[in-house]
């Protein structure tokens, strides 16, 4: 059996070493618990160890989560459990990732295993880290005299004594085939050597000169400074105009944990929008962060899981699983734009990345920060009552002012029939682009049109999976359902009334006011940001750096523009549909569109120039529209907290979904009803429900909602897990459980 290494046994959590002849063993599935296994003798186990079993004949990687002193519901003697195989060559989970693992299962109502299964990021990172082979001169002691030739010798004039170099970029160095370097090996000119395990995570430097931070700026950075210095948890909201240099503030916290010695975690809503984020560290640092997130190759997987567990990492920047990653001495954690939904994961283990970030940091005993231009009600609220300490930054870096926004109203300056700029937005934009500024519009849909409707006969393109409408994009020349992906060509011809050419399109998207666009200003340089024509971090990454070397004079954006770009020479953002997110039920509507907006308008006027912002609307005296016209923010906040708490809404109370759901749509309508028969009671609890729900209909699963409501002083899990212990659901029918719902669809 393999022994611990030194850097397996870290110092921060010594583990107790087990007498019991079992351990428990947590499998990265979703079972109720963890199984217990039996200790070969001599095997020298300790908890957090990463493990080889079997189960049902197979092999499976797992963790020794805790010693089993309890024996289970059928006692099994220890001789007729399995044995442990073998303990792998990693890093042993940290007692801290361990009890945040059982404290996320326990919160969201998951299975520990499909928790543990996310922290398992990269199970090859399990086997000890494979060296490669190059070549190294061979030196003095082999006096043969072997053949020269000019290629050999050019090999010989590139390579130094002492040095391995992997084969082929030497090859291309000394312009020769691999086969002559193997020739040289079998004349004893150069030998096999092991390449240096070249760490590809370079340390960022905290010394390294950062901009001069003055006034509300360095007050700010002191403050966290000092509250990563505490080496304690406890959380901070900054929040702060956009503009203001929040992002300046809190790396300064990095550089603190740095020279504590300790990891950072800094978690983006949308890391493939972050290519200007990733150019300010390296700015800050002098090298890259380590980057975690859906679409990093295995193999970077693989190399930054190893490294972040053997602190070869320090600072990591990723999306929401990257709180999974086996930090062993994590001193901070940064949530930035903490307000986004994005951080919610609403499939698999359903968790809020920016909650799940604040547990995180207390079982580690690091400091937190949240960070947003526009916190949530619940973050604000957090605040308020001091569980949360609060730093704001009021002014925008370099005396920049804030963008003047006003509305346009579309009953009384309608744009014309079938078009969706209205003319002070023309007008706005022409004298802009006439100035030599940038321009953009927004409107948060993809494609054309969102809806296709025939002219003779009423009927509307739907999705037959979901209940949503076939958006069409014209570009593509498809009709696309934007839940599922479903696809189809656009039909010639109606397909209920047979009409030939009676399908039009209703309503715009992004597409149609490019071409509404396109047609006003012919000689504008126009660029669409949308997650589907910009499908990558570098595309991404590159129409940023085209809209800041002015490359670009009119932007037309879905909420991508939104996600803290700073584009010096914007000065004009026109909303085409300010009313767009107030429709439908939605608790936080209002919240978020006052968020996603004013976010969008502080792209505008981050230089000197100063920006102007136009939110066409149907509805300008609204709440929403005064609020960011005023720029009042924290007044609409108080408003929205006055609303929402007699009814104990969220933040003032607490909420769970139920999500029925089943092909047969009878089977979830059974499930849905018993479980409305048997719902939960009593004083401040609350079900609403069952109803369909908004989207009744999702790839085929025909979708049932309940809701259950709670007093704030409520904790929802134990009513959640009694309610669902006494309902028996089906195997055709799932129950998907959402703690703290943020869709309600
Ligand atoms: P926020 O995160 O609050 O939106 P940023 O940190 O992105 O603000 O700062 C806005 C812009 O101003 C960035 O380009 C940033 O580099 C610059 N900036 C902010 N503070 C300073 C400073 N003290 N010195 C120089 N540049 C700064
Ligand atoms: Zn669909």
């Amino acid at each position: 059996m393999l022994e611990g290494s030194g850097k397996r046994r870290d110092m921060k959590d010594t583990p107790p070493v087990f007498s019991a002849q079992r351990v428990r063993v947590l499998l990265p599935l979703p079972l109720a618990g963890a199984y217990d296994y039996r200790v070969p003798p001599g095997l020298d186990i300790q908890s957090g160890e990463f493990v080889t079993v079997s189960l049902n004949h197979r092999p499976m990687i797992g963790v020794v989560w805790d010693a089993a002193e309890a024996p289970e519901a059928v006692p099994v003697p220890d001789h007729r459990l399995k044995p442990v195989n073998a303990i792998l060559p990693a890093p042993r989970m940290t007692v801290s990732l361990r009890r945040f693992i059982d404290w996320v299962a326990a919160y969201t109502l998951s299975p520990p295993g499909a928790v543990l299964r996310m922290a398992m990021g990269s199970t090859a990172a399990l086997e000890p880290p494979t060296q490669q082979a190059g070549w190294t001169l061979a030196g003095p002691g082999s006096n043969r005299q072997p053949r020269m030739t000019p290629e050999r010798q050019r090999v010989l004039a590139v390579m130094e004594p002492g040095r391995v170099y992997a084969g082929a970029p030497l090859a291309e160095a000394a312009g020769v085939s691999l086969g002559v370097l193997r020739g040289m090996a079998d004349n004893g000119l150069i030998r096999p050597a092991l390449l240096p395990h070249a760490s590809r995570f370079n340390r960022p430097d905290p010394d390294h000169p950062g901009p001069r931070l003055l006034g509300a700026q360095a007050e700010a950075a002191t403050q966290l400074v000092a509250k990563v210095a505490a080496r304690r948890f406890g959380v901070t909201l900054l929040t702060g105009v956009t503009g203001s240099g929040k992002t300046e503030v809190y790396l300064d916290a990095v550089a603190e944990a740095l020279r504590q010695g300790r990891q950072a975690l800094v978690l983006l809503p949308e890391i493939a929008l972050s290519a200007q984020w990733l150019e300010r560290f390296k700015a800050r640092f002098g090298v890259s962060p380590a980057l975690w997130h859906s679409e990093v190759t295995p193999r970077t997987r693989r190399d930054t899981w190893r490294a972040v567990a053997e602190g070869e990492a320090p600072v990591v920047v990723g999306a929401r699983s990257a709180l999974f990653l086996p930090f062993p001495d994590l001193g901070l954690v940064i949530v930035d734009e903490e307000h986004e939904t994005a951080f919610k994961q609403e499939d698999g283990v359903v968790y809020n990345a920016r909650d799940m970030a604040v547990v995180r940091a207390r079982l580690a005993g690091a400091a937190c920060v949240l960070v947003s231009a526009t916190p949530s009600l619940e973050s604000l609220t957090n605040a308020e009552s001091g569980r949360y300490e609060a730093l704001d930054l009021p002014e925008r870096h370099g005396g920049a002012s804030l963008p003047a926004v006003e509305t346009v109203d579309l009953r009384r300056t309608p744009p014309e029939r079938g078009r969706f700029l209205s003319p002070p937005l023309i007008e706005a934009v022409n004298a802009t682009l006439e100035r030599g500024e940038q321009a953009m519009l927004f409107l948060n849909r993809r494609g054309y049109a969102p809806l296709t409707l025939c002219r003779h006969c009423g009927h509307r393109m739907r999705c037959p999976n979901c209940t949503a409408w076939l958006v069409e994009h014209r570009a593509r020349r498809q009709l696309q359902c934007h839940h599922c992906g479903h696809t189809e060509a656009p039909p010639a011809e109606c397909p209920e009334c047979g009409t030939a050419n009676s399908l039009v399109a209703v309503g715009p998207g992004v597409e149609r006011v490019l071409e509404e666009a396109a047609a006003l200003w012919p000689e504008a340089r126009r660029l669409v940001m949308a997650s589907d024509t910009l499908p990558g971090p570098a595309a991404a990454g590159m129409a940023a750096q085209q809209i800041q070397d002015r490359e670009v004079d009119l932007i037309i954006g879905t909420q991508i523009v939104a996600k803290g770009w700073h584009f010096p020479h914007l000065t004009l953002v026109g909303v085409v549909d300010a009313d767009l997110g107030l429709a439908g039920g939605d608790l936080r509507a209002a919240e978020r569109t006052v968020q996603l907006l004013h976010q969008v308008a502080g792209r505008a006027g981050r230089a000197e120039a100063p920006g102007r912002v136009l939110l066409q609307s149907f509805s300008p005296e609204h709440p929403v529209m005064q609020a960011l016209i005023s720029g009042d923010l924290d007044a609409f906040m108080s408003e929205e907290a006055a609303i929402r708490r007699p009814g104990h809404w969220p933040p003032f109370g607490r909420l769970a979904a139920l999500i029925v759901s089943s092909e047969d749509e009878r089977e979830a309508d059974r499930t849905a009803r018993d479980l409305g028969l048997a719902a939960p009671g009593g004083e401040g609890v609350q079900v609403l429900g069952p109803a369909p729900a908004p989207l009744a209909l999702l790839r085929g699963r025909h979708r049932r909602r309940l809701l259950l409501k709670t007093r704030r002083e409520i904790a929802v899990q134990p009513i959640l897990r009694d309610w669902l212990a006494r309902v028996p659901v089906p195997n055709s029918v799932r129950v998907q459980v959402d703690v703290d719902p943020v869709s309600f669809l």
